[in-house]
């Protein structure tokens, strides 16, 4: 079955009396468990691909639908219920709260979830481990690695158990064999726990031997999609 459907999807922006194409013509099914990364160079249409598939932004035209959410016709408040209970996120900058401990941060969207105290230490424990950050739970951001960080990250992407995945850059602030183990990290969880996860990034080589399938981005449209 497929998680994620565009239909003849396209974003502009107005600016001034300009409308510029940020994405157009996208029609694609991504089937339920997944890898797919999503390359291109800067201006391709990246950004808005994430910003439309995790609803921070709608589409111009077209139809977007993640299970059974039709993206275009959401309010706020069921965009922000999309995105806590559909998708995790992590990003090129972990956004990890300083003053929070690992375990803290990986409980935030526990919280957000109405999930209660008993059972949020528990699981933030528990999504550490699957990461391999066991041994650093009461670590603070600053007493972490780049890569201990970008793994915290993950962790708090799958802690509410989403069925979609979306790491945006996220090797872009680590150096190459970090990068790596994050890639591989990701890898793990869509083998291990059958995870759709889509991938953002500007190197195709980084991602090449995990990917299943590869969506090159030009200009706003699709220059290419391949199984891998
Ligand atoms: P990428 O992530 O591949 O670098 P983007 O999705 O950020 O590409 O941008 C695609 C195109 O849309 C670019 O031409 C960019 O300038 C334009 N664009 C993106 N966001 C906006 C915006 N908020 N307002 C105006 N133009 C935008
Ligand atoms: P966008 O998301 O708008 O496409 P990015 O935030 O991904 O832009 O950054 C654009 C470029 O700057 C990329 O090539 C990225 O690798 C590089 N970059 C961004 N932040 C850093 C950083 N902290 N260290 C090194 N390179 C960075």
């Amino acid at each position: 079955p497929s998680l994620v459907t565009f239909d003849d999807v396209a974003k502009t922006y107005e600016m001034g009396s300009e409308t510029v194409t940020a994405l157009t013509d996208i029609s694609i099914t991504i089937p339920q468990g997944q890898f797919v990364a999503v390359v291109g160079p800067s201006g391709s249409g990246k950004s808005t691909f994430l910003h439309l598939l995790s609803a921070m932004d709608r589409p111009s035209r077209g139809r977007i639908t993640v299970g059974d959410w039709d993206l275009g016709s959401l309010d706020r408040q069921q965009q922000a219920r999309f995105r806590r209970s559909m998708i995790g996120i992590i990003f090129q900058q972990f956004h990890l709260v300083p003053t929070m401990t690992a375990r803290e941060n990986v409980a935030l969207p526990l919280i957000l979830a109405g999930v209660a105290p008993s059972d949020r230490q528990g699981r933030a424990a528990n999504a550490l481990d699957i990461v391999g950050l066991g041994d650093r739970m009461d670590h603070r951001p600053a007493e972490l690695s780049g890569g201990e960080q970008q793994r915290v990250a993950v962790a708090r992407a799958l802690v509410t158990d989403p069925p979609l995945l979306l790491a945006d850059e996220p090797t872009g602030n680590l150096d190459s064999e970090t990068g790596e183990q994050i890639i591989d990290l990701l890898e793990h969880v869509h083998h291990e726990q059958g995870r759709t996860v889509v991938v953002v990034t500007h190197h195709f080589d980084e991602v090449q031997h995990v990917t299943e399938r590869v969506l090159k981005l030009r200009d706003g449209r699709i220059l290419a999609d391949e199984d891998c």
